[in-house]
């Protein structure tokens, strides 16, 4: 806990923290220190975690990177979080991230930009990019991130550690602050596949607070990590032949490929012919949900509450102007637009068709193929400002993250090498649902 403090200081120009639980982390470790001793300590004794802005922690504050959410004090704990404390982690501060998760790049924070470590002038990655520089600047061992459409998996490729979404509903939600409820998973950063099973093996599992979360049992994750089976991986064609990816991630892609088909793997090329109607199912899907989600902040029931209001709709109107910030309110406004009596069936209806179609078509691939494997994002780490007034190409960074999103299936991001400027690359797994074991144990053989 000592060395984390030490270094949360002497980095603190990174951003990534926003609040350090410095004195009970201390406290925390004597205990288990003692526990230790006595022989008594739990399967996480002594693990060093950050936990995200948007995951509520009894006592502590949660504003979600959001000015709406200032003040605010969560009255219960996640459970996820209550199980690694459960299990004697050590729960050493609250991390920065993008606004209610919204964001690829961690630009959109109410407490200001996180700096990647590999090169400070570039972005770690969102929304989960805090999480993940904390990792990859050693100021925690393990880092909780939120995943709707890649916000592990981008920033743990932008800043080259592991970072694994677990397949929809293994997880429960209770205490994550919603953005887009039938896509939001909590997930893990990590240096290595081992720690990352063993977190994900503890969080796991059904949870009476949220009916959603799957019955499914759970598997000893970090102890199935031996892979000595033949794997059939697919590709899909698509992915490689997109003109936005950077080249040096499509030849570290193809070789990690030809590297398994040497050893004696089946690899196959596949088509993905809806490639191109991902990202607008998703944008619309999302939307939809988070406009619905956020329209709880009005300025009665937490946190922010405007101090220029004359009356009862104007005290609504100007908190959520002044509280929310520019990328929540474009999308709440484009949720609401795809909601809208004349435009739900055009928008609403036809993107839940099209996320059938594109669960089904993966998931059926997924029987076929024990993996996926393509590029995590389409470049590494981009400057800041890059993409900052181009909400669009900002989209365009989620390429590839949001089809596992969109099915719902586990997915994780490896380290792949780096391109010339020494910017980390991410190497994408997918599985099909509720094959974490698999999943992992792959990793763990390919990382
Ligand atoms: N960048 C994507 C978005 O802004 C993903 C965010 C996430 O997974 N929370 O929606």
């Amino acid at each position: 806990v000592k060395y984390y403090l030490q270094n949360i200081q002497t980095k603190a120009h990174l951003n990534a923290f926003v609040e350090v639980y410095e004195q009970s982390a201390l406290e925390q470790a004597e205990l288990i220190d003692q526990k230790l001793t006595n022989g008594n300590a739990g399967k996480l004794a002594g693990m060093v975690i950050g936990i995200k802005d948007v995951l509520c922690y009894a006592g502590h504050e949660a504003n979600a990177s959001s000015k709406i959410l200032s003040g605010f004090q969560s009255q219960f704990t996640t459970t996820a979080i209550q199980r690694l404390i459960d299990e004697d982690a050590i729960i050493i501060g609250r991390i920065n991230c993008d606004e209610f998760g919204m964001g690829s790049s961690n630009e959109n924070s109410a407490h200001g930009k996180v700096l990647n470590a590999a090169d400070e002038s570039r972005v770690p990655g969102g929304s989960s990019g805090g999480s993940a520089v904390a990792v990859q600047a050693n100021l925690c061992t393990v880092s909780l991130g939120t995943d709707t459409g890649g916000s592990v998996r981008q920033p743990a490729a932008f800043t080259g550690v592991v970072g694994m979404k677990p397949t929809y509903s293994r997880i429960s939600r209770w205490g994550l602050i919603a953005y887009a409820s039938s896509f939001d998973c909590i997930g893990v950063f990590s240096k290595t596949v081992k720690d990352n099973a063993l977190v994900l093996e503890i969080m796991a599992g059904h949870d009476e607070f949220d009916s959603t979360s799957s019955r499914k049992p759970v598997l000893p994750y970090s102890e199935l990590l031996h892979f000595d089976k033949k794997a059939k991986i697919a590709y899909l064609k698509e992915t490689l032949e997109s003109p936005s990816l950077q080249p040096e991630i499509k030849t570290n892609t193809l070789a990690v490929l030809e590297k398994l088909k040497n050893e004696g793997h089946e690899v196959e090329e596949v088509d993905f012919p809806l490639l191109k109607y991902i990202l607008p199912t998703y944008y619309i899907l999302t939307t939809a949900e988070a406009g619905s989600n956020l329209s709880r902040f009005d300025g009665v029931k937490y946190g922010y509450r405007t101090p220029n209001a004359h009356n009862l709709e104007s005290m609504y109107k100007l908190t959520r102007s002044e509280g929310f910030g520019e990328e929540v309110k474009r999308r709440i406004m484009l949720g609401t637009f795809v909601l809208s009596a004349s435009y739900y069936d055009a928008y609403f209806t036809k993107a839940q068709k099209v996320r059938r179609l594109i669960k089904d078509f993966t998931e059926n691939l997924l029987k076929d193929f024990d993996y996926i494997i393509m590029p995590t994002t389409p470049s590494t780490a981009f400057k800041f400002g890059e993409h900052s007034d181009d909400p669009v190409a900002m989209y365009l960074e989620d390429l590839y993250t949001v089809q596992a999103s969109v099915s719902g299936v586990p997915a994780i991001s490896l380290p792949n090498g780096k391109d010339a400027d020494g910017m980390p690359i991410g190497l994408q797994v997918i599985s099909n649902s509720f094959k974490e074991a698999e999943l992992y144990a792959f990793s763990n053989y390919i990382a």
